[in-house]
């Protein structure tokens, strides 16, 4: 089987203006181009994807969105469609992020639909499922988590299109984490639902203190990271630990 490459990618999520856009991406291009043993994503807002695009230049680091639209355009005021990122210079995008999940009601069938956008266009689609502090209280974690694969991924799924994160909702941006043993077994229960050889991404708190722990479970393939991504120190402290 294909070594499947560690992938750290960043979610900015709706942080940074021109100005400390810029510079974050052109920090984490001059540490990129230090020897590192992982692939780096950089997902910043919409209006940010050109400039950090500039910013990254040739050190590497790829570039996606956080969420795209399931039409490719048409009349929707505000949306972003998954070829507008592919314009902008982007190769992955976010989708199913729990933010969007909760906050904007999506659902599987959602979520699947825009996978099915993002390639489309030619992306990779980063799927994330995760469930609630509820939900992993009442034991239903990895059901929940089984039933967002099943209705969100669509047929066509291959390890060169899609990357999943599991997300445990409580853990993103709390800095609660699920013991290592339960991230593991997640992973493996994950594992055993998607194509060989696609990665698995863990998302949820990670930071330069945990990450190594993490990063060396057996079937985590990389870490999906928020408010870590903004802070250089900590996010080559990260991606140190993938190596
Ligand atoms: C995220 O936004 O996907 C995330 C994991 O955030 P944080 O690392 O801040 O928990």
């Amino acid at each position: 089987m294909a070594e499947r490459k560690r992938l750290v990618a960043c979610n900015w999520k709706m942080n940074g203006l021109r100005a400390d856009g810029v510079a974050l991406g052109r920090d984490i291009a001059a540490r990129a181009r230090e020897p590192h043993r992982c692939e780096l994503l950089v997902c910043p807002p919409a209006t940010l994807l050109v400039l950090v695009g500039e910013a990254l230049g040739d050190s590497g680091v790829a570039l996606g969105g956080q969420d795209c639209h399931t039409e490719p355009k048409g009349a929707c005021t505000g949306g972003v469609s998954a070829e507008m990122l592919k314009d902008a210079g982007c190769s992955h995008v976010i989708v199913g992020h729990s933010e969007r999940r909760h906050a904007c009601g999506e659902t599987d069938a959602d979520v699947r639909a825009k996978t099915l956008a993002a390639w489309r266009a030619g992306l990779v689609a980063i799927v994330c499922v995760g469930e609630t502090r509820v939900e992993r209280e009442a034991g239903l974690a990895k059901s929940v988590v089984e039933a967002q694969l099943t209705g969100s991924l669509p047929d066509a799924a291959n390890p060169e299109n899609l990357v999943i994160a599991y997300e445990p909702v409580w853990a993103i941006g709390t800095g609660l984490t699920p013991t290592m043993a339960d991230i593991a077994d997640m992973h493996a229960a994950i594992r055993t639902r998607i194509p060989s050889e696609t990665r698995i991404l863990y998302g949820g708190s990670v930071n330069p203190k945990n990450a190594a722990e993490i990063l060396a479970l057996e079937e985590v393939d990389g870490a999906l990271v928020g408010g870590a991504s903004l802070k250089p120190e900590d996010l080559w402290a990260i991606t140190q630990a993938a190596g």
